[in-house]
């Protein structure tokens, strides 16, 4: 055994080797966590891909479904499966293009006649054919526009259905442009437009594509504005496919852009919604151009080895005629099969908005590249997959949206394990630090304790001495005089008296200690305290030589324990005579002020230092100094009367100078005592 630490150091050495153990356990559990880090971030980031793969891929399943879902229900409904996949695609960005197909492979819609297989042969009456002819001739040969005029006019009175009527109505607006009839063409025209829009020539071609030239021709740059509502109305009826396409119509279309661009329009709605329609219509001429033949091949083979049923009857076929992002869905069960080319990667991107990331812990992003792609330096954190079943072959790419994702981590956490650790040191550091000043002042007390044990037994002894010795002397009547003997008894009783106060001064802070003082607070006459406290003192100040000076307010009344506050002004005044070195004046105060009773005593001896002010009050605490040594005492009276003052919420204010004197002041508040 090692006898050279005491109890209390061994102890503490203990605390201090157990607390730098654990704190570097901690430290090095810190360690490896992080080391660890990588790896899990790394198992995590790839079960969150994962996870968002198949997310996307029910996302998508589920759109496609949707899509088709709804055309089934809509068309069963209504029975009008254009509007039907007319409003789809206005529902969904990502389709491009809606069709309907005979079984043949010719299209429905968007309605687009080639050349006619056999020209029409469209039969008349004699009397209309007859002065159609008298006009034609009247027209081209003779080149006499108003004897035409009036042939023609004839003809449309012996007009019996649409496709005659519209015949003489196209002739008689043409010879009204020659004749420089405006307004006549245009209203001619208008008729043709709005009326005869479905009516076609002999070759197939619908009136209105000779009308619609004509008519915007004859307008001229006066009247454009005029005629933009039968533009519109006829561009609608195109673009819903009651007036067909042919191989004319891009060339109208852009006949057309070219004579809105040339004109002012004052009405910019309608002018925007003429040139979505002009749009619309050119991609629906480009979608016949460009697909109708791998539609047609479609229908033909029946079935395609790389394509993907729904549950709605519906295919999903990649189609390779446009860019390589499309795709037909379509239904070739239906009689006439439909469906639509759609964009992949707008419908794709549509999904990935969807929220599919909702509660992951990271952030991705997600790609889908066109085919092989190389290597990065962070490869182990991408995800790629092919888009199987739907669209083989289309590869989707999931991976971190930053880069730095676990560098950043690992830094993080780093900084969090760092600041903890150094936490931990300092929390280590103050607990050793205040263990070590509880122990240095538990031994403080302990000497300070074993002080007062030695100062109790000497101040005890002397009064006892004192009174032992005189008592003796007047046992043995060696003082004859009256006089002399009741001088002796006096000292007894100051004597027993002093003994009696030190008694209670070291009972009330065992009381104190334990919590057990009793105050029995009564209106009190403090003025008659303070005095009787002077006059209990008085042996002592008269013996010493000292002069009083009171200034003390009669009857001042406070609800106090009296016989406590006797003990508080003894304290006081038998401190201002011990400590009061040379000086012979003692100055005694009693007043009230402010709400509160107000005592003072001061004295004019050996003062205290200034860092020992608030030190005096602590137990057993007495000021060590060499001229003082002599004096003795317990170091409770201070403590005992703190206490009792601060008991009736008042306070005990010193106030000090080495050499000058000590003022002690004693604040009771009147209310609340
Ligand atoms: P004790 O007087 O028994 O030592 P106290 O608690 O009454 O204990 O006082 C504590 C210390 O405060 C004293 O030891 C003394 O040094 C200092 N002290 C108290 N009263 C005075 C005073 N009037 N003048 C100078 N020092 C004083």
């Amino acid at each position: 055994m090692n006898h050279k630490f005491k109890p209390a150091t061994r102890l503490s050495i203990v605390f201090i080797l157990a607390i730098v153990l654990s704190g570097s356990i901690l430290t090095y559990f810190s360690i490896n966590n992080i080391s660890n880090l990588k790896e899990l971030t790394e198992k995590r980031i790839i079960e969150e891909q994962r996870e968002l793969y198949s997310r996307f891929l029910v996302a998508l399943q589920n759109k496609i479904e949707e899509v088709a879902a709804g055309i089934n229900s809509e068309i069963l409904q209504s029975g009008l499966m254009k509007d039907s996949l007319i409003k789809r695609a206005a529902d969904h960005g990502f389709i491009i293009q809606p069709f309907i197909l005979k079984s043949s492979g010719q299209f429905i819609y968007p309605n687009f006649t080639g050349i006619p297989e056999s020209l029409h042969e469209l039969t008349f009456s004699n009397r209309f054919n007859a002065a159609f002819n008298e006009g034609e001739t009247a027209e081209f040969t003779e080149k006499d526009a108003v004897k035409a005029e009036k042939y023609y006019q004839l003809s449309l009175n012996y007009s019996t259905g649409e496709s005659d009527s519209v015949k003489a109505l196209n002739a008689l607006g043409r010879i009204s442009v020659k004749l420089n009839h405006a307004e006549d063409a245009i209203t001619l025209y208008n008729l043709v437009i709005s009326d005869y829009f479905q009516v076609t020539d002999r070759n197939g071609y619908p009136y209105v594509y000779y009308a619609l030239p004509q008519l915007i021709r004859v307008a001229g740059a006066d009247n454009a504005e005029k005629i933009v509502p039968v533009v519109e109305y006829f561009l609608e009826k195109m673009t819903y496919g009651s007036i067909p396409l042919n191989f004319y119509t891009g060339e109208l279309l852009i006949f057309l852009t070219k004579w809105l661009r040339e004109n002012t329009f004052n009405n910019t709605e309608k002018l925007l919604h003429i040139n979505k329609l002009i749009t619309d219509l050119n991609q629906q001429v480009q979608f016949v151009n460009v697909y109708g033949n791998e539609l047609s091949e479609l229908l033909k083979k029946g079935n395609t080895d790389n394509n993907f049923t729904t549950g709605n009857d519906f295919k999903v076929v990649n189609s390779f005629s446009g860019s390589n992002q499309e795709f037909f869905l379509i239904n070739t069960n239906f009689k006439n099969p439909a469906g639509f080319l759609a964009d992949h990667n707008k419908l794709f991107d549509t999904i990935v908005k969807t929220g599919l990331q909702e509660g992951f812990e990271f952030d991705y992003k997600i790609e889908f590249p066109s085919g092989y792609v190389s290597s990065t330096a962070w490869h182990s954190l991408i995800y790629s997959s092919q888009l199987n079943p739907w669209f083989p072959g289309q590869l989707i790419q999931i991976k971190p949206d930053d880069e730095d994702l676990i560098t950043d981590l690992i830094k993080r956490r780093s900084w969090i394990y760092g600041i903890a650790s150094v936490m931990l040191l300092l929390a280590m550091f103050l607990g050793v630090v205040l263990i070590l000043r509880d122990i240095s002042r538990e031994k403080h007390l302990a000497r300070l304790r074993s002080d007062f044990i030695s100062n109790v037994t000497h101040e005890l002894k002397t009064p006892l001495t004192s009174i032992r010795m005189y008592a003796e002397s007047l046992m043995i009547r060696r003082v004859k005089s009256d006089a002399g003997q009741k001088k002796y008894l006096s000292v007894v009783v100051n004597e027993s008296e002093r003994l009696k106060r030190m008694i209670n001064n070291i009972l009330e802070f065992s009381k104190m200690e334990r919590s057990r003082q009793e105050y029995h607070p009564v209106e009190t006459n403090l003025s008659e305290i303070l005095h009787s406290a002077i006059l209990d003192m008085n042996y002592w100040l008269e013996k010493q030589e000292f002069t009083i000076i009171t200034e003390i307010e009669k009857n001042i009344m406070a609800k106090v324990d009296p016989e406590k506050f006797h003990q508080v002004f003894t304290n006081l005044l038998s401190n201002a005579i011990k400590y009061s070195g040379d000086s012979r004046k003692i100055y005694v105060r009693l007043f009230k002020n402010s709400g509160a009773v107000i005592t003072e005593v001061e004295d004019e001896g050996i003062g205290i230092a200034e860092d020992k002010l608030t030190k005096i009050f602590e137990e057993f605490y007495r000021v060590e100094r060499q001229e003082s040594g002599e004096i003795t005492g317990t170091g409770l009276g201070l403590t005992v009367v703190k206490e009792i003052v601060e008991a009736y919420k008042g306070k005990i204010l010193v106030d000090s100078e080495i050499g000058k004197g000590s003022k002690f002041t004693v604040r009771i508040p009147l209310h609340g005592t």
